[in-house]
């Protein structure tokens, strides 16, 4: 298969690359490169652009014979969505209504999105299941359910078949060290502690520590970067063979605190990691944890890093060796 990542050089995007290149898929990578790294991603056709870019679309599609696309590229800032939401429907909606209007016209029907746990806002219940409400309390949340209603409609009207992916919270690196995490700004948790222990920073803030969880601070679900990548790559076989479109949730169903984050990493990275109480940050659910029952079965989906030791340890050989990211 030929498959196109858009936002091919980000996070998510270069480990799946990276992910398919190692199962002997060829991949087609389109990226704006402004919050993306060009050195994360080797050996592909690389286009720069934008998804508003028609004139790119058209070269990718007309140089390369493409039967599924991977869809990541996006604006993913809760906070910065807020502050300016008609970026993220330009960015995320509008340019997702571009590059499926190209797909259509070239008559590529698989689309892998990925979408994110804010589509859900506050949970109804703990583990939050793909049938549960979706009422998201940012920009963000609502650009991404916007999208995913967009690839509904386009199944019923012309046959686009999707997987909609909602992760939960995105950590660790490739477990050889070739790529990793760099974002600018940070906001993570797991690469802010880190860059604590390699004395970037001077402590890590905890946002709230009187939230109604078993020691005060906010619980999450994190889930290794390959494991995302694998369930991307099962995504579209199982669109290719059943052309059923569908929704996963991705997380590894299992919740750890903001203080047990920190602790880990102090275990981890054999550093202090001072850290101090600050304010709640706006918008921050207590508890964020998935229900992947329905991606184990039906994509076959294992994580092959599920405990929160490999994902941070994964993640510190790349800050360790890479402290300042990607730039030499
Ligand atoms: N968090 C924190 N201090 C930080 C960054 C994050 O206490 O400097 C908390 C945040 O409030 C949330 C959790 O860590 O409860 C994970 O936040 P992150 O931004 O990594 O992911 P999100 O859950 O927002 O997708």
């Amino acid at each position: 298969m030929t498959i196109l990542v858009t936002g091919g050089a980000g996070y998510i995007g270069s480990h799946t690359v990276l992910y398919l290149q190692e199962q002997g898929e060829k991949v087609v990578v389109l990226d704006s490169l402004q919050k993306g790294h060009k050195q994360a991603v080797v050996d592909v056709p690389f286009y720069q652009g934008e998804l508003h870019d028609n004139a790119v679309l058209d070269r990718i599609f007309v140089d390369n014979k493409i039967d599924a696309v991977i869809h990541f590229a996006a604006d993913s800032l809760v906070g910065e969505s807020v502050k300016d939401p008609l970026k993220y429907y330009d960015n995320n909606v509008i340019g997702t209504h571009h590059l499926v209007k190209k797909m259509i016209e070239y008559d590529v029907k698989t689309i892998v999105f990925s979408s994110t746990a804010a589509t859900y806002g506050e949970p109804d219940s703990i583990p939050i299941q793909e049938s549960d409400t979706t009422v998201p309390t940012n920009p963000y949340g609502e650009t991404k359910l916007a999208i995913e209603k967009l690839l509904k409609w386009s199944d019923q009207a012309y046959g686009l078949k999707s997987v909609c992916l909602r992760y939960f919270n995105a950590a660790g690196a490739d477990p050889e060290g070739r790529i990793g995490e760099d974002h600018t700004p940070e906001t993570h948790l797991i690469p802010i502690v880190l860059q604590v222990a390699l004395g970037q920073r001077d402590n890590v803030k905890m946002f709230g520590d009187d939230y109604p969880t078993e020691d005060g601070t906010c619980v999450r679900d994190y889930i290794h970067v390959m494991d995302l990548a694998q369930a991307h790559y099962l995504a579209v076989k199982k669109l290719k063979s059943t052309k059923q479109s569908a929704i996963y949730n991705l997380g590894n169903g299992q919740g750890f605190s903001v203080k047990q984050v920190i602790d880990t990493c102090r275990n981890v990275t054999e550093h202090d990691i001072p850290a101090e109480v600050a304010p709640r940050r706006a918008g921050d659910p207590a508890i964020l944890i998935a229900s992947s029952e329905k991606a184990k079965t039906e994509l076959e989906w294992t994580p092959q890093y599920p405990e929160l030791e490999a994902i941070i340890s994964h993640a510190w050989d790349w800050h360790h060796n890479n402290p300042n990211g990607f730039e030499e």
